[in-house]
């Protein structure tokens, strides 16, 4: 038995090696990327957040008579891992998928899941998405455009959990809803909190620095202790306070240098910020810029 162990253990050391050659000769080898597998993680009270699978941490919701999911993975597969994993905690059905915004990660898995719950999202987040599934390669998307929006706060009704959905104005995009449980003291915030790198503002989707950093006021000012965001393990309101600080420091020293006359090039180097060969004008602004441009565009 334990031969048979050991030999395998060499045949796959063999294999292994075997990749590695073959992959050497081909330029250049790639990562292994591999998504990790989904997992659902339990919070409190009927309320839950996954990691893994393709795309953005998403939530998940059981009341007492059915089901609520925020944020629906980047791909049919993905979403499916998810309906499974919430068949093996309730028989309850469904009822509601509610978007914290439009981006794909948050959406694309969207055709994975049946026809018939109802899909919630900001109405702006809506326009975004019925825009991007013109697409022919999104056509499968098509039939999921949210069924029911909102442009200001909402209580959502389901037995058992209170569940309110606040929109604190344009920050992350100009379609973003925040989850909050008051219950519970959590909140889903889906894209308005990244720890780790630079906030992204999507200006494309009217997304605004100066709007994300009222919407993180007033995230602070909700009485929550545990804030899911769609890319980082669960957050303390210490994590959300740090960042609206490094966001202000970040804006005050723009400005200043902005006084001071500096160009936009001088005040990316000022931050560190080189711009990699080619890419002008190939991408989107990063925050320094976004600022930047607030900034100036309001003089
Ligand atoms: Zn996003």
């Amino acid at each position: 038995m334990t031969k048979g162990i050991s030999l395998i253990g060499k045949s796959a050391v063999i294999v292994c090696l075997a990749g590695l050659a073959a992959q050497a000769q081909t330029t250049p080898p790639k990562p292994q990327q591999q998504p990790v597998p989904l997992s659902v993680e339990a919070l409190k009270g009927g309320a839950y957040w996954v990691r893994g699978g393709s795309g953005a941490n998403t939530g998940i919701i059981i009341g007492k008579k059915e089901v609520v999911v925020i944020d629906a993975k980047m791909t049919e597969e993905s979403a499916r891992a998810m309906l499974a994993e919430i068949r093996k905690l309730t028989p309850n059905p469904l009822k509601y998928i509610v978007l914290t915004h439009s981006d794909g990660d948050h959406v694309n898995g969207l055709s994975g899941f049946p026809r018939g719950p109802a899909i919630v999202a900001h109405a702006n987040a809506r326009q975004d998405m019925a825009e991007a599934f013109q697409n022919p390669k999104m056509s499968a998307l098509a039939p999921y455009l949210p069924s029911e929006t909102l442009t200001g706060d909402r209580p959502l009704n389901i037995d058992g959990v209170r569940v309110n959905l606040l929109h604190f104005g344009p920050a992350h995009t100009n379609g973003d809803l925040v989850v909050y449980l008051p219950d519970q003291k959590i909140a889903y915030l889906g894209d308005l909190v990244f720890i780790g790198r630079d906030p992204l503002i999507h200006r494309h989707k009217g997304g605004t620095s100066f709007g994300l950093v009222q919407t993180l006021r007033k995230i602070l000012a909700l009485d929550a202790d545990t804030y899911i965001s769609g890319h980082n393990d669960p957050l303390t309101k210490a994590d959300v306070r740090g960042l609206l600080t490094s966001i202000e420091e970040k804006q005050a020293k723009v400005k200043a240098l902005i006084q001071e006359g500096k160009s936009l090039d001088e005040i990316k180097t000022a931050f560190g910020l080189t711009e990699a060969p080619g890419q002008t004008g190939q991408r989107r602004p990063g925050f320094i810029e976004v600022i930047y441009l607030e900034l100036t565009e309001k003089k």
